[in-house]
């Protein structure tokens, strides 16, 4: 049947080596570094036996920037920064729970993004036990760079995190701080949602978290991996 309406097409992200990479949904992990959990006025566990259940939350597939330019969004005097390891499956998890041992052979690659939060509107929510989407789930809110092809990336947990604002480091972790690692993130997402093949996940945000202002130039990096280039321009609509 042919469609009713004219529609936008299905986000895709670069790939490095060439091709596309279509998206699906965005998952994205809360608190999964302690020192950001602590800075957000969370508790932050005290070992892996006491950490509990993730914090999840998604964006939509179209949120995702691939060229950098990201227009001040509307809403908010305070949009901040969150860098984050990003994961894309490259295959439909078999029916049932990903076993963590398993996990990786769903993973097609990765990548380096921002979890843009109009942090103003996620407190204003968190206060009033209100959902987050507003403050999180936005257009633009999604810049991520092309993404590595795993085979190309090799031990993960060696890696570090970072990002810098008009040449200032804002942000800077190593993966090795991460509270619950992928394979126990695709485990735990696996028990609330059926993974498919174009399925993103935001990994978590580090200490660091802060303001973005119009003329911000960025780098997201995952050292000797990836990098994000890109910059805030002026808003699209009257706010
Ligand atoms: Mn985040």
């Amino acid at each position: 049947m042919t469609d009713v309406i004219a529609c936008a097409p299905q986000p895709r992200i670069p790939v490095r080596g060439g091709g596309m990479f279509p998206v699906r949904r965005i998952y994205c992990v809360g608190r999964n570094f302690a020192e950001h959990a602590r800075e957000m006025g969370a508790p932050a566990p005290a070992s892996k036996a006491d950490r509990g259940q993730p914090v999840f939350f998604l964006k939509p597939a179209d949120a995702i920037v691939i060229d950098g330019v990201v227009p001040y969004p509307p809403g908010t005097t305070d949009l901040h920064h969150e860098v984050e390891l990003v994961v894309a499956l490259g295959k439909d998890a078999a029916p049932g729970l990903v076993d963590p041992d398993g996990a990786d052979a769903l993973i097609f690659g990765y990548g380096i993004g921002l979890d843009l939060t109009r942090r103003d509107l996620q407190a204003a929510a968190k206060a009033k036990g209100l959902p987050w989407d507003t403050g999180k789930a936005f257009d633009h809110s999604a810049p991520v760079s092309e993404l590595v092809r795993a085979s190309d990336v090799g031990d993960l947990a060696s890696r570090a995190l970072s990002l810098k604002v008009n040449g200032e480091t804002r942000q800077r972790a190593a993966l090795s701080d991460l509270i619950w690692d992928v394979p126990d993130i695709l485990h735990a997402l696996s028990k609330l949602y059926a993974l498919r093949a174009g399925d993103l996940v935001f990994m978590g945000t580090p200490a660091g978290v802060g303001a973005l202002q119009v003329g911000d130039a960025f780098v997201a990096s995952l050292d000797g991996i990836v990098e994000l280039r890109g910059e805030i321009h002026a808003a699209h609509h009257a706010v």
